[in-house]
């Protein structure tokens, strides 16, 4: 039977959303506070598809390697102190999740996730000829110190137990596999599987088709309240409240990104969150252009070839929902790239105007996705924090399976539950 679909936010869940539930012939739409022409974290991300990162952000060292971080002014990771309960509670639970346990739990789910998206990804190129610069390339960790060499070897260990394809590269090994650009490293470790598209052109892509196949697209409409039905189903949200008016909804599909959690307030369902701040630049005419993306290791910079361009993208600051750019942190990221590729200069970057965008991350490191139990008619898909374009596609797919009722097409999700955390009253 037909639904009447609310997606909420026209991110890369929201349209991947919306794409599944089209094609599973809802009736679909998607309400965004943003103009169509909108600028969020879905768009200057690295646009990386990555099955190599089956290891949560939660993770035994990450408290260790953060706290190391927070006194540089360019380091790549920052915690802005505030005074603030729900800071204060999501870097508690945070420390919680960060145990090998939780990443032995959590990584053969990650890891299927990631494949099912990929193959999601490969399916949607036929669907979208003029293409988002999709390339199968895999993905390479550059490493510049052999600790962090031996490190990646581990986590490479750690890939293969669990069947990722991985493959241990000396320096003229990573020098022959992507002889296009020259890099200054001790050695590197290379994911296959991983790819990379361009965020900006899928974005584009997936919202220009179902904007022709009658998706409704309401741009500029916030949403701001839900109203539940009558009794005597009272957990059932029956219109959801904007600045532009009421829509009625058989179900409501919640991917607000980082703003999820204060409507999930709404709603009663407690969804932790914490905005993640990132940058990227782009660089139009880059003096070498790498055929494979890649990993600059212990700058925790990403590097993505996109179309004749570069992108450069890192940092995760926690500082609240402001998206203003520290030029500092935006100068780390631009400095560390000479040390792994001496052909380019800080200079290069001079007319390159930073982006900034806000990962929506949860503390366990792992998507909200799934019904809250009191709610009837909600799913929730968010919390995708460095991994939201590289699991869209599996999200979309798993959210169009709940809502026609399906079994789901990948075991374990209730780690994904967003009731784990427990829900308000
Ligand atoms: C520097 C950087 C690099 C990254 N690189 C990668 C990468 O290589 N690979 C990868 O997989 N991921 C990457 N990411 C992460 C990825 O960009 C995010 O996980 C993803 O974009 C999140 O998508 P989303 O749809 O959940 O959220 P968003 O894109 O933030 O979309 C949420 C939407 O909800 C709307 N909204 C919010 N509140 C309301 C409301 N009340 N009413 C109506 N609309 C509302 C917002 O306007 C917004 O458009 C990167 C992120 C950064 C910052």
């Amino acid at each position: 039977m037909s639904k009447r679909i609310v997606i909420i936010g026209g991110g890369v869940i929201g349209l991947s959303t919306a794409w599944h539930c089209h094609a599973s012939g809802h009736q679909v739409t998607v309400i965004d506070r943003g103009p169509s022409h909108r600028g969020g974290c879905s768009f200057g991300n690295a646009g990386m598809i990555v099955p190599s990162h089956m290891i949560p952000l939660a993770a035994p060292g990450m408290i260790r390697m953060g706290l190391k971080w927070m006194a540089s002014p360019e380091s790549p990771f920052y915690i802005r102190p505030r005074l603030s309960m729900e800071l204060a509670s999501w870097l508690w639970k945070f420390k919680t999740a960060c145990t090998q346990q939780h990443v032995d739990r959590s990584a053969p789910l990650l890891r299927d996730l990631h494949l099912a998206s990929r193959a999601g990804y490969e399916a949607l190129q036929s669907e979208l000829p003029d293409g988002f610069d999709f390339s199968p390339t895999g993905l390479m960790m550059l490493c510049k110190k052999n600790k962090s060499f031996h490190e990646e070897c581990e986590t490479a260990k750690f890939a293969e137990r669990l069947g990722v394809p991985v493959k241990v590269l000396s320096a003229p090994e990573a020098a022959e596999l992507d002889p296009s650009i020259t890099m200054d490293i001790s050695g590197a470790v290379y994911y296959p599987k991983d790819c990379h598209l361009s965020p900006n052109r899928l974005m584009s892509a997936m919202e220009n088709r179902l904007a022709a196949q009658n998706v409704d697209f309401r741009w500029d409409c916030e949403v701001t309240d839900f109203a539940y039905s009558a009794s005597p189903v009272s957990n059932q949200i029956e219109r959801v409240l904007t600045n532009l008016g009421e829509f009625d909804a058989d179900e409501i599909i919640l991917c607000g990104g980082v703003w999820s959690s204060a409507m999930g307030i709404r709603l009663g369902i407690e969804l932790p969150m914490q905005a993640g701040k990132g940058y990227s630049v782009t660089l139009q005419n880059p003096v070498e252009r790498p055929s494979i993306c890649s990993i600059l290791t212990e700058a925790r910079v990403a590097v993505t070839p996109m179309g004749e361009a570069v992108r450069f993208g890192g940092t995760m600051e926690i500082a609240g929902l402001d998206e203003s750019i520290s030029t500092s942190r935006v100068r780390g990221i631009l400095k560390s790239i000479p040390d792994y590729f001496p052909k380019f200069a800080v200079s290069d970057f001079r007319d390159c105007k930073p982006w900034v965008g806000l990962r929506p991350c949860s503390p366990d490191g792992m998507p909200y996705l799934g019904r809250p139990r009191r709610l009837q008619n909600v799913i929730v898909s968010t919390g995708h924090a460095m991994m939201g374009i590289s699991l869209a596609m599996v999200s979309g797919e798993l959210v169009a399976e709940m809502v026609d009722g399906k079994p789901a097409s990948i075991e374990g999700l209730e780690l994904l539950s967003p009731d784990r955390y427990g829900r308000r009253s």
